[in-house]
């Protein structure tokens, strides 16, 4: 799978992806991350990538030439498994079953704004989807394609080794969407705090009980948002 950033700051992506698995993966040949200068695609002096919005207020907006002739550029036939994703504080919230639907693409094009935010006609005309990965307003969407790019590249064939799944995580089909249960280390005991009994023990049915029921208690209690849509599910 081929991984697209678009962005004013490319060297933002000098840091990210140089780590752990996903730095293996690339080096590997499993994933590719071309990061894309945005004002390659400007012709005057100043290489303008922005201007003042219409109708007035603050700020400046990525205009939307650059970016469109980029797009074309980058993807020039783009076919089903093609997808085009803006980042916006405004776009759907980003989740694992997101993560999901993307690993499953050829190549994905992540589309970073900066300023104020980027012409409407982008989100309207050009992308596929506009993305969130929360509600709360970043500066830029930089840091959004990052933790994108991650969640969907380590859960391509082979980019986690044996040792690690996807398949019994947090938020995942598997797990009925619910939170992953609480894991605990050696020591057995510290500062007072015992790690349950059970575990301890090499009961493999008990054990997965346990962390069943401990799994439930903790979404309930952190994520009733997600207990909710686990009985929507049911029915
Ligand atoms: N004026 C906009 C915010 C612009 S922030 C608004 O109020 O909605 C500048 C850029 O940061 C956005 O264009 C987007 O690309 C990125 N960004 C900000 N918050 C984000 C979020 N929660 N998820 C993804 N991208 C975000």
């Amino acid at each position: 799978m081929t991984f697209h950033i678009l962005t004013i700051f490319p060297e933002f992506f000098s840091g990210p992806f140089e780590h752990g698995v996903i730095r293996k993966a690339q080096a590997e040949g499993r994933l590719e991350i071309r990061v894309h200068d945005l004002r390659h695609w400007t012709y005057d002096r100043h290489r303008t990538v922005d201007d003042r919005p219409f109708g007035g207020g603050e700020g400046m907006l990525l205009k939307p030439e650059p970016l469109f002739e980029a797009v074309e550029a980058i993807l020039p036939k783009r076919t089903p498994k093609q997808k085009v994703i803006l980042l916006s504080a405004q776009g759907r919230r980003f989740t694992q079953a997101l993560a999901r639907e993307f690993s499953m693409m050829n190549d994905l094009l992540l589309i970073c704004g900066r300023y104020e935010g980027v012409d409407e006609r982008v989100a309207e005309h050009l992308a596929d989807a506009e993305v969130s990965i929360g509600d709360f307003v970043l500066s830029g969407g930089e840091l959004a394609a990052a933790a994108i790019v991650d969640s969907v590249a380590r859960l391509l064939p082979g980019v986690l080794g044996n040792e690690h799944s996807t398949r019994n995580e947090s938020f995942c089909e598997e797990n009925e969407g619910l939170l992953d249960c609480p894991q605990y280390t050696r020591p057995a005991e510290y500062r007072g705090w015992a790690v349950p009994d059970v575990l301890l023990g090499g009961n493999h049915e008990e054990i997965k009980r346990w962390r069943r029921a401990a799994s439930l208690a903790k979404t309930e209690r952190l994520r009733p948002d997600l207990m909710e849509s686990r009985e929507l599910r049911k029915n």
